[in-house]
């Protein structure tokens, strides 16, 4: 039906979801309306057929008292019948007399009756036999036209009375023209109504529907527009503004994602996030470098990560935890490390409560070789200790073993023992300050020091051995010079390489201090000697922790092989920077910069 009056609506008018609407009650309106006129029709047949059946049965029964009163039956001249037929008011009406054998005695239609054939099985006759009376719609063998048959089986013979049928249709249809003209009028009105209710509602679906449309084609949403004010308006709005928090929320989403990936982007760690069924969710470009290291294979992708031997373990961690239950607050965590081509790296694997991993890769090379730096440093310290206690321990043994030595030769001994123990604490000392600068960091207090302050207070310190070896200090820095450090630190550092001067530079030589730079932000220092310098191929070496280059003379002096590798720390503690070098004209030569 729809598609029907689809077919008859122009185009334009056919598309819209208010036509739709439109058509589909429009069609359901149509339908009851054809049923109830089916039933009404039915009911006015029912009603027009026992009216009928009661004037044919009023018609037998006339006829069999006119039989019977006028001996009929008796005498056998039914033709009298004709009179009474044309008195009856019923137009075209036949009346059938018939014998209870089925022989035609009368009728009113046909004058040559005994040539009728046997009316012993007519429809109407044999109903009559088994009920009150009987009926038939058919057309007639003898007239050939369609009738409306009555039969009435009354002790000698049937009396039937028939009516033409069309007459009686005709007439009916006649009748329900006003009532059909009615059901239009109401079809009308309520179509009209129905269209005032399909587009107070269409307007809300359209809108719905442009939106959805708009939101899958991924186009701009119009936020502002308002849904008319009924029930698909409110759900409407509704879903507006879920879809405008859905929005945000991507939007949020997206932003975090985004700060996510800068952040993994700086990380120095390789780090990738895997899902249950190892397949990549996010990864940075370090994690594809430190692949690339680990397996030795430039085209690696993170896809390949499983088929990678080194990574074997990961594998079997995430599947022995795959149908494991997770618990939230203590998260399985795995931690192994991979020595590739004199490089160390680390693997630790996190697995989430989804069963989604993340691994993170390391190069922890460095921290191998501070590892090894430590060890150096242990066992030299050892060694270093070793020298001085073994021989403090020699005097002693030496003064307990011989109890009559004379009074000279023991306080020579125990002079020596002291000379060493003086060693050990020097050396102590050194190693002491050196930890504590490595291990502070940034956490040293800083202040304002007059340079030229510190450096006379070192100077002074001095003054006995300076005097002794006929060596000349010039300093030539402004009294008004102040830098930003940490006051024992930078008096540890002019202290050791005035000192180194001292011990190396050898007599009469000339300690010179000055600034002979500054910029925005340092000072430039020059501490230099005209002594004996120090070879070319050492000047690298000479700020490593134990380097010395005559290692006789420097325990001799005093020296513990730690006094440059303190004064670099320190320095670079300040975030400065030191060379040295060696004079055109002999001597050495320390550049030094400190924070203004
Ligand atoms: P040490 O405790 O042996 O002095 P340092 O680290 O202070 O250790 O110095 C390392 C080595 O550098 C010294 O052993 C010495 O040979 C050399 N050196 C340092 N300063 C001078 C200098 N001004 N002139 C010559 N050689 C020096």
């Amino acid at each position: 039906m729809v598609k029907i009056i689809k077919m008859i609506l122009p185009n334009t008018f056919r598309n819209s979801f208010r036509n739709n609407l439109f058509l589909y009650y429009s069609a359901i309106f149509l339908i009851f309306t054809f049923l109830t006129l089916a039933y009404l029709y039915k009911r006015e047949k029912d009603y027009r057929i026992g009216t009928l059946n009661d004037e044919l049965y009023n018609i037998t029964r006339i006829t069999d008292n006119y039989l019977r009163v006028n001996s009929v039956y008796e005498n056998n001249n039914y033709i009298i019948l004709d009179s009474i037929v044309k008195l009856l008011p019923q137009p075209n009406l036949r009346i059938s007399i018939i014998a209870p054998e089925g022989n035609v005695i009368y009728d009113s239609s046909v004058r040559d009756w005994k040539s009728m054939e046997n009316h012993k099985n007519r429809p109407e006759i044999v109903q009559s036999l088994i009920s009150d009376f009987g009926i038939s719609i058919r057309n007639s063998g003898t007239t050939g036209q369609e009738y409306y048959y009555y039969a009435k089986f009354y002790t000698r013979y049937f009396i039937r009375a028939a009516v033409i049928y069309d007459v009686k249709t005709v007439h009916f249809l006649d009748a329900k023209k006003f009532f059909l003209f009615v059901i239009f009028l109401a079809f009308i009105g309520i179509w009209s109504v129905m269209l005032v209710i399909t587009n107070r509602f269409s307007v809300s679906i359209t809108r719905l529907k442009d939106f959805a449309i708009r939101v899958s084609k991924n186009e701009s949403i119009d936020f502002d527009s308002r849904f008319p004010k009924n029930e698909i308006g409110t759900i409407g709005e509704e879903i507006l503004e879920i879809y405008n928090n859905l929005l945000q929320t991507k939007n949020d989403l997206a932003s975090e994602r985004e700060k996510l990936f800068s952040h993994l982007d700086v990380l120095n760690e390789g780090v990738a996030f895997f899902s249950r069924d190892k397949s990549i969710i996010l990864n940075n470009d370090h994690f594809i470098q430190l692949m690339n290291m680990i397996s030795g294979d430039l085209k690696i992708f993170s896809s390949n990560f499983f088929e990678i031997p080194e990574f074997n373990e990961v594998t079997d961690f995430t599947e022995k935890h795959s149908a494991i239950e997770i618990n939230s607050s203590e998260l399985p965590k795995t931690e192994f490390q991979i020595a590739k081509d004199g490089r160390f790296f680390r693997v630790q694997c996190v697995i989430f409560n989804d069963k989604s991993f993340e691994v993170i890769l390391s190069d922890v090379t460095k921290m191998g070789k501070n590892k090894l730096i430590k060890q150096q440093m242990t066992s030299n310290i050892a060694h270093e200790l070793k020298t001085p206690v073994s021989s403090v321990k020699g005097y002693i043994e030496t003064l307990i073993n011989e109890p009559e030595m004379e009074q000279k030769k023991q306080k020579y001994f125990l002079e020596k023992a002291l000379a060493q123990t003086n060693r050990l604490t020097g050396l102590i000392n050194d190693i002491v300050v050196l930890n504590k600068i490595e291990e502070a960091g940034t956490s040293y207090l800083l202040e304002k020091i007059k340079i030229k302050k510190i450096i006379r207070e070192v100077c002074d310190n001095f003054k006995s051995s300076i005097e002794a070896k006929l060596m000349k200090v010039e300093i030539d820095i402004s009294d008004n010079i102040v830098v930003t450090g940490n006051k024992s630190l930078v008096l540890s550092v002019f202290q050791n390489l005035i000192e180194n001067a001292i011990n190396y530079a050898g007599d009469n030589t000339t300690i010179r201090i000055i600034v002979y730079n500054e910029d925005k932000k340092f000072y430039h220092f020059s501490l230099s000697d005209n002594g004996i310098g120090i070879p070319e191929e050492h000047l690298s070496r000479v700020f490593e922790r134990f380097y010395r280059i005559d290692s006789g003379r420097s325990r001799k002096s005093g020296g513990t092989g730690l006094g440059l590798a303190i004064v670099k720390n320190a320095i670079l503690l300040h975030k400065g920077e030191i060379s040295a070098r060696n004079k055109t004209g002999g001597g050495t030569e320390f550049l030094l910069s400190l924070p203004k």
